[in-house]
């Protein structure tokens, strides 16, 4: 079911015989779509910004934010300082009245978020997060359940659901085709099985790309055209953004460097295959091969917790995990030139004592980044920021639902 958007509006008939009246119709929609383009991309901006950012002229922008007030999709605020002369109101996505709805699925556990449209949520109040059931059956109705928990204290009108994955994907279907870390999604359709029950319209996005929409929206991507994200916690997922949009594949399929095989006899993978990447260059495979040399199971945030009380020492492993990693890293620089990539995984929050990293000075992030220069072409390496992302899968899958609702589905 079509939700209150614009994206409905704007499915005319280019045969239809009233052309002057379809054209206008089309134009405001495109107008429309721009300034809320701008608003989110941009935050909240006075008229005059809008007009600068878009094209638009003044009256136009004046018609398309009264007509997008009355639609309850942009508000006004009050300008924070008083500058010289008359200064306009400022216009932002809207707070109250809509709001948007996220959940990021992960190999253990699941988020739930409900948002404003300018994608502010209470990190307290908003979020319900829950354990992801084993069967898929279990995992919908929890995901139901969660997030009609959430429309019922937000009140406002749901404007759409922003889904995250792991896996492989079929981002033109929405279809999870295999999800090596969470089998139980292997061949379904979650957006389309929430929306039947729901009737809401969902969007489903692999979890990288959904940390590209983060980046894009909130953070430092606006206004990058070409960058890339590396995902690096369970799996290893890769997300490219060339000319502002995902680079997709034929089959929606691209981007699945977690899988590359990089030792021929290695350990086996979900995927089927054996010495995948993503089986040796992240921090589930780091704490796996500690807890092999200690002869039990060990989870990340129990190796973290012990290698920073100075318990477990473990150089040894964490040096082959970015061995490995930085071959990951230097191969999506050397690929696809991004002039920046972005790196996401809670492994480089941990601040690893000095002496469990001796003669190697520099945190975990930077100790990275010397192996990955070592390992990347040097021209290719020189024109490439490497930072580490600071957003999140929450916010990545309410910025894509804001934009769904917004702009449609594409
Ligand atoms: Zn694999």
């Amino acid at each position: 079911m079509q939700p209150q958007s614009l994206a409905g509006v704007l499915s005319i008939n280019m045969n239809s015989p009233a052309p002057s009246r379809v054209v206008p119709a089309l134009l405001r929609q495109l107008n429309e779509r721009s300034v809320l383009s701008a608003l989110q991309s941009r935050g909240p901006s006075s008229r005059a910004e809008i007009c600068r950012h878009t094209g638009i002229s003044g009256p136009t922008v004046t018609r398309v934010v009264a007509a997008l007030i009355d639609a309850k999709l942009v508000e006004e605020e009050e300008p924070l300082q008083r500058a010289v002369g008359r200064p306009g109101k400022i216009v932002r996505l809207a707070r109250s009245g809509v709001c948007v709805l996220g959940l990021v699925v992960g190999p253990d556990h699941c988020d739930a978020v409900a948002a404003s449209l300018d994608g502010q949520f209470d990190e307290a109040a908003d979020v319900r997060t829950f354990a992801t059931p084993a069967k898929y059956d279990d995992l919908v109705a929890a995901c139901v359940r969660e997030l009609r928990a959430l429309m019922g204290r937000r009140k406002g009108t749901v404007l759409g659901v922003g889904i995250s994955v792991p896996g492989l994907l079929n981002r033109r279907e929405g279809r999870s085709i295999v999800s090596p870390n969470l089998h139980q999604l292997d061949g379904r359709n979650l957006g389309q099985d929430l929306e039947d029950r729901l009737q809401i319209d969902c969007i489903v996005l692999q979890e990288c790309q959904a940390l590209c929409w983060a980046e894009q929206v909130y953070g430092e991507a606006r206004d990058t055209a070409d960058f890339a994200m590396l995902d690096i916690s369970a799996g290893l997922g890769l997300g490219v953004m060339q000319g502002g949009r995902i680079v997709q594949g034929h089959s929606g399929l691209a981007g699945e460097l977690g899988h590359v095989t990089v030792e021929l006899d290695g350990k086996p993978c979900g995927c089927g295959n054996r010495g995948c990447l993503e089986t040796v260059a992240t921090d589930t495979a780091l704490a796996a091969a500690v807890g092999e040399r200690l002869g039990r199971i060990i989870t990340i945030d129990e190796l973290l917790a012990d290698v920073q009380a100075g318990r477990i020492d473990c150089r040894e492993e964490l040096d082959r995990t970015l061995d490995y990693l930085a071959v990951g890293v230097a191969a999506v620089i050397n690929i696809f030139n991004p002039s920046k990539l972005f790196i996401y995984g809670r492994l480089f929050d941990a601040e690893l004592p000095q002496s469990g990293l001796q003669a190697q000075p520099g945190n975990v992030f930077e100790r990275l980044l010397a192996r990955v220069e070592r390992r990347a072409l040097a021209p290719c390496f020189a024109d490439c920021k490497v930072v580490r992302a600071r957003g999140s899968k929450r916010l990545g899958v309410v910025a894509a639902a804001g934009h769904g609702a917004t702009h449609g589905r594409s």
